[in-house]
């Protein structure tokens, strides 16, 4: 019967029902379980029937309230859980702002244990910056009686990243209490502050933005994008991207920008855009693309800036860097490049190619007597006439200073070679009018064919150069073509400078001196000191040979400093033995006097150390050096005199010859060179000129010296014209020092 009862009970989901149902359903009940009965019986019965089902009543009431509570207690169950884990943290604070009651969440935010917090005061967890707004919005709560809101920044307890809560109240109807909700914005406030960057950026950037849709219809851009292009905000909206195409890219290039965006999603590149004023730049152009979560393009984000003066810049800086600003011509570098360029084409269509190497013939004069400006003029003028006498194929490059070199591709008749550099010699001969002044130049050519004398770049630039001095050699003004005897000869010369780096370590010079003699009397006065090389192999190797090669090199300053030391020395012991005013002549190099380290000091405190006068050395230098005399030099020179060394001035008559020279650098001696003393003889030319030399020297205070004398007969003329002093194999070829010694002896 329970059972049945029960399960009615169950199917009926209201609490309570009224008494009525209640009897009828007891009474149905008992009808079915019991059979009829009469009289007394009845009535007793019928008693007992009512309290019967009146306990049902009650069993069935009492169940149902049971139920009712049980229900009652799961929903506060529920509710309880609701309320501690609520995404929210719920609180209740009284009017002082002592936590009364907390859910879990808000503990959690709190950073500490719910047993822990009863009665602690909310303040405690509020950062310094938000308690005055606390504060403030607590009395408020009180007084206003409807929901508030206000922010807070909170410390949890546990050192976790501080918290910013929305805070909300109301005041309970007890006015002693109010409900608070805490809402974390952490998140949403750091995501704020990101955004509001975001769009601090986007109007700040100086990158033009602009963002259009899936239509390519313009969404937005910034305030670059309108300072670049001209167009305001309002005008770009709704326009399609295509308002800054400028027409001057072909449709191809639109083909693979939008292929790359459709399959990557991403382009960038350089392009030609059009500003609203038809201004057209250059921009250096980066698209990007949004797409929706179901990969769909959402919006294509286009940055760029204005690199049209970037791409000017980068154009001049290249033009610096390959080409010559004098002439227009290609420089070194791009010479280099074209050369490689023609070198390969030439291997592929199987036509030589000539190099030709061309250095102006006293070029340096021009410029020394007519100025740099006329000097530039010259070259310019130059780099036209070389351009007139080739093909437009052909490459005319300027290397520096003076120096050109000429590309000739694709050769199909090697007579063609011949007929432009007899162009090049002809055309360079005509007059060259240089603002106002005429000046007359001459070339010198070296020539040389790929793949004929090397399949090497830098072997054919070595070999026109080799070429080029070739014909510096043969007298200039003429072209000269690379050999194979050239090539063994630079061979040569790189072993001599190989061997020359060891040759003063190893005492592989010495001195040979030749006398000087005083012509009057015979007497020798004076020796030039003149170097020899003893080659371990190679025998004795003329200063002809390795001079200009330790000029070259530098190395002459070392070989300089050992000969002077060595003359030196030499000249105290013949001072001491022989003659008291013996003087010996030492050669210094044009090279040595460039070098500014006070060097000509140090050779002064080695002739004191030595006890020795200034004059008992003389310097022999060369026209050249005071042709290109400046401070450096002239101080030297004027250096030298002020410690009673006097200065010869070697080979005179080879070079420039010019008298004006000897009076200004305080000349001493003047050497007339061996070409002239050569060809002396009773009424020829070279005889006046002598003549006229020593008479003029004289005049200036200058003694001479005739180099190169051979016969009695020179010598006699030389006397009969004045000359001071006499040099020459007639007397004796230079002698190492002992032997020099034995002619001191003999007199
Ligand atoms: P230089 O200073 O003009 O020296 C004179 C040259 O003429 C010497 O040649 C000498 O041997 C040569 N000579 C002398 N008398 C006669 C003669 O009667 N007939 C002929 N045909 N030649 C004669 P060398 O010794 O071969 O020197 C050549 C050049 O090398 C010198 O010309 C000088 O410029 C340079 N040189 C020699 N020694 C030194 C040195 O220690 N330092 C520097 N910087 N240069 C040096
Ligand atoms: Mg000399
Ligand atoms: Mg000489």
């Amino acid at each position: 019967m329970y059972d049945v009862q029960r399960e009615r009970v169950t199917k009926t989901n209201k609490p309570f029902s009224d008494a009525d149902k209640l009897r009828r359903r007891a009474n149905q009940q008992l009808a079915q379980q019991q059979p009829s009965v009469s009289g007394i019986e009845m009535d007793a019965k019928k008693l007992l029937h009512e309290l019967r089902v009146h306990q049902i009543e009650l069993e069935m009431q009492n169940e149902e309230l049971l139920i009712a509570q049980t229900e009652v207690e799961a929903s506060l169950e529920r509710y309880t859980e609701l309320y501690d884990m609520a995404p929210v943290g719920y609180l209740t604070l009284d009017c002082f702002g002592a936590i009364q009651q907390i859910n879990l969440r808000a503990a959690r935010q709190l950073g500490i244990f719910r047993s822990q917090l009863k009665q602690q005061r909310f303040s405690s967890f509020i950062s310094v910056d938000s308690l005055p707004i606390f504060n403030d919005f607590l009395s408020g709560v009180f007084v206003g009686r409807t929901a508030q809101s206000c922010e807070l920044t909170l410390l949890p307890v546990d050192r976790s990243p501080t918290l910013i809560v929305q805070f909300e109240a109301i005041a309970n109807d007890d006015d002693q209490t109010c409900r608070v909700i805490l809402i974390d914005i952490t998140e949403r406030k750091g995501n704020e502050e990101k955004l509001k960057l975001a769009s601090l950026v986007y109007q700040a950037i100086g990158e033009a933005i602009m963002v259009a849709d899936a239509d390519n219809r313009i969404v937005t851009v910034n305030p670059a994008f309108m300072e670049l292009t001209g167009y305001t905000l309002q005008e770009a909206v709704g326009q399609s991207t295509t308002l800054l195409k400028s027409g001057h890219e072909n449709e191809a290039f639109y083909q693979i920008m939008w292929h790359a965006l459709k399959t990557t999603g991403h382009w960038q590149g350089e392009i030609w855009n059009r500003r609203k004023n038809g201004e057209i730049y250059l921009e250096w152009l980066t698209i990007n693309t949004v797409y929706d979560d179901q990969s769909k393009v959402r919006h294509r984000v286009a940055t760029f800036s204005d690199i049209t003066d970037q791409k000017h810049a980068e154009q001049t800086i290249w033009q610096q860097a390959n080409f010559d600003s004098l002439t227009g011509l290609p420089n070194r570098h791009m010479f280099y490049e074209r050369l490689e360029q023609e070198m390969k084409k030439s291997r592929r269509m199987g036509l030589p190619l000539a190099l030709l190497f061309l250095d102006l013939d006293h070029f340096k004069d021009v410029n020394d007597t007519l100025g740099h400006g006329k000097g530039d003029l010259l070259l310019k003028e130059m780099a036209q006439r070389l351009l007139n006498c080739v093909r437009n194929t052909d490459t005319v490059a300027r290397l520096g200073g003076d120096e050109f070199t000429i590309i000739l591709a694709e050769l199909h008749e090697q007579d063609s070679i011949e007929r432009i550099a007899q162009d090049i010699l002809w055309q360079l001969t005509k007059p060259f009018e240089l603002a106002g002044e005429i000046a007359y130049v001459s070339v010198s050519i070296g020539i040389t064919l790929y793949p004929e004398d090397t399949d090497n770049i830098d072997a054919l630039i070595k070999n026109a150069d080799q070429a080029m001095y070739a014909a510096k050699d043969q007298g200039r003004n003429c072209r000269h073509y690379f050999t194979l005897s050239m090539q063994e000869a630079a061979l040569t010369r790189r072993r001599l400078i190989n061997d020359l780096r060891h040759a003063l370590a190893e005492r592989q010079f010495y001195l040979a001196y030749q006398p000087i003699v005083e012509l009057k009397t015979g007497f020798i006065r004076k020796a030039e000191a003149l170097i020899r090389w003893q080659h371990p192999s190679r025998g004795l190797i003329s200063p002809a040979d390795f001079i200009p090669v330790a000029e070259a090199t530098g190395m002459i300053i070392d070989i300089g400093e050992w000969v002077f030391r060595e003359a030196a020395q030499q000249a105290a012991q013949w001072r001491r033995k022989h003659h008291e005013q013996f003087q010996i002549s030492i050669n210094k190099s044009p090279v040595q006097f460039q070098k500014e380290d006070n060097g000509h000091l140090a050779w002064f405190e080695y002739l004191r150390e030595l006890g020795l006068p200034g004059e008992s050395v003389v310097i022999e230098i060369t026209e050249g050096l005071l042709m290109d005399a400046g401070a450096l030099i002239t101080g030297q020179l004027l250096a030298f005199r002020d410690a009673g060394i006097q200065v010869s001035l070697d080979d005179f008559g080879t070079g420039y010859s010019s008298l004006s020279y000897l009076k200004k650098f305080d000349i001493d001696y003047l050497k007339i060179d061996q070409s002239f003393t050569r060809n002396l003889a009773p009424n020829a030319s070279d005889l006046v000129l002598c003549e006229a030399i020593i008479v003029m020297a004289h005049k200036l205070g200058i003694k001479v010296i005739a180099e190169g004398i051979e016969t009695q007969e020179q010598c006699d003329l030389l006397i009969a014209a004045g000359c001071d002093y006499g040099q020459g194999y007639l007397f004796s070829r230079p002698v190492a020092a002992d032997e020099f010694e034995k002619l001191l002896l003999a007199g």
